[in-house]
């Protein structure tokens, strides 16, 4: 029998949305807004500012983009002129692997409207970026640090921008981008509507709300830092040394056809990825020291089916949208607690189910307490049955080499950046009578992320300007800084070769 108190949700019919529009959603499959969507898209298309916070894979991009190409609608031509296409909305994202999905997103749903749309960001050739932004676009995905040097080249003009959305802004700032975000923000017209989207409200988002939306509807989708609800989440307390057989148990026990796996640092990935490799699971590793056409290559190859183990560090983290992906497995657990909340939300999206398992090793206990805080749960224990405990000691001095490289200096700075420490355990551990390999050093990782001069410019008028409208926004700003090597160093974007 019906439920007679059930509210029947709004139709995508009922927004008003062009035809053109309408039938790009239906052929998405998309046949119900969801809650993001039905709360956001009326909002945007008002006209007003949008605090939007939602759970990761809750259609969040849709509930941006639908509106913003209705809005620009009333404006688009056909005309081959690029003075008739200037950008009016800009949507800026963390990274790069996000912008290009976003522009997906944005390219279907406006495939049937004359508007144009591009993405640029960096680790990629400039040049076809430049051309197409020649030929003029009216919704621009970009990462801050290559959206700098395409207006530095002066190959964009942002002043005609009306529509801005600051996508995963929290990551944005956890990646040190605030005074690429600011210089961005000074070059933008101060009429404009600004859409700021963040899986977590932190006292810091709270700050750039503050300073740069007017009067903005705050839509608040699933409780503040909830973990995605259709997520079975499990943590395993297994010794360090136990954590990859751990691995290779529970994909085979549960028969898990597909998962990502996250670990803090890129030597780690890439020594696990080689690991699963030898056990014979087809995988492959994802981090900042690959280039984007490895990455991309990496995704799709996953997306596709080709793969089943993608080893991953943060930096894939946010905004993968890797449809029925039916678990993720902590191999470590996240320095930053919010982190989970983002690593978590790789599964379990667009309504279907999925595992999240935790591996938590002694030392790690600190950072379950952390993630359990902030989720406000206890996270259900398991107890893994390892079915190979005792290697070879030769496969151990094998791990040990491993430990010794994973505490080399760029690590080591940045556990310590984000937790104010060495890590003792492992260091000591690591240099036990196993020598240590030696690696080649690279000078970029021990440099800090230098903003251009430009940019520190910029956030000085603009903190004065703040300071003059809102004195206690960005009040932290400077202890904020060392966080900018940390974001260099785990999503290896380093300032020059933009983002
Ligand atoms: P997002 O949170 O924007 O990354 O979206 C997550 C996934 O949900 C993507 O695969 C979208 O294509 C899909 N999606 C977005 N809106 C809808 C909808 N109304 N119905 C079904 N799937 C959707």
């Amino acid at each position: 029998m019906a439920d007679v108190n059930a509210v029947p949700t709004p139709g995508f019919d009922s927004f008003g949305l062009h035809a053109d529009i309408l039938r790009a959603i239906a052929e998405q499959g998309y046949t119900q807004p969801t809650p993001i969507q039905a709360q956001a898209i009326p909002v945007v298309l008002s006209g007003r500012d949008v605090m939007g916070a939602a759970q990761t894979g809750t259609g969040k991009t849709a509930s941006f983009s639908l509106p913003i190409i209705q809005r620009l609608l009333p404006e688009a031509n056909t005309s081959a002129s690029p003075a008739r296409h200037p950008v009016r909305a800009l949507i800026l994202t963390p990274t790069r692997e996000l912008a290009d999905q976003v522009a997906d997103n944005v390219r279907a749903y406006a495939m049937h409207t004359p508007l144009r749309n591009t993405v640029v960001f960096g680790g990629v050739d400039m040049n076809p970026q430049k051309d197409a932004l020649r030929r003029g676009v009216e919704i621009l995905i970009a990462t801050p640090g290559r959206l700098l040097d395409h207006v530095e080249q002066k190959t964009v003009n942002l002043s005609q921008v009306r529509m801005l959305v600051l996508d995963e802004a929290d990551r944005m700032l956890d990646m040190g981008f605030l005074p690429d975000l600011q210089r961005i923000l000074n070059l933008l017209p101060k009429q404009r509507q600004t859409l700021l989207f963040s899986a977590t409200f932190s006292n810091d988002i709270k700050k750039l709300a503050s300073s740069y939306l007017s009067n903005p509807v705050t839509i608040e989708v699933a409780r503040r830092n909830a973990t995605a609800d259709k997520v079975e989440q499990v943590v395993y307390e297994v010794d360090e040394d136990d954590k990859r057989a751990a691995v290779v148990q529970i994909l085979n026990e549960r028969d898990l056809k597909q998962v990502i796996v996250f670990v803090n640092s890129k030597v780690g990935a890439s020594r696990l990825a080689r690991q699963l490799e030898r056990e014979g699971i087809v995988t492959a590793a994802i981090h900042g020291d690959k280039s984007q056409n490895e990455r991309m290559q990496a995704l799709e190859a996953f997306k596709q089916g080709g793969i089943r183990a993608l080893v991953a560090t943060d930096v894939a983290a946010r905004g993968l949208d890797i449809t029925d992906l039916p678990g993720v497995i902590n191999y470590d657990l996240p320095y930053n607690p919010e982190d989970y909340v983002h690593r978590i939300g790789r599964t379990g999206r667009a309504g279907a189910s999925g595992e999240a398992i935790s591996l938590c090793a002694p030392d790690e206990r600190k950072q379950l307490v952390e993630i359990e805080k902030l989720i406000k749960r206890e996270l259900k224990r398991g107890e893994l049955v390892m079915e190979r405990r005792s290697r070879s000691r030769d496969d151990r001095n094998g791990d040990r080499y491993d430990r010794s490289e994973r505490t080399d200096r760029s690590e080591r700075s940045d556990r310590s950046e984000r937790h104010g420490r060495h890590d003792g355990l492992r260091a000591s551990r690591g240099g036990n009578s196993a020598p240590r390999r030696v690696r080649p050093e690279d000078e970029f990782f021990y440099k800090p992320y230098e903003p251009s001069p430009s940019a520190i410019e910029s956030q000085r008028d603009s903190r004065s300007l703040q300071e003059s409208v809102a004195p206690t926004a960005f009040g932290a700003l400077p202890e904020k800084a060392p966080k900018r090597q940390v974001a260099a160093l785990l999503a290896g974007f380093p300032r020059k070769a933009g983002t």
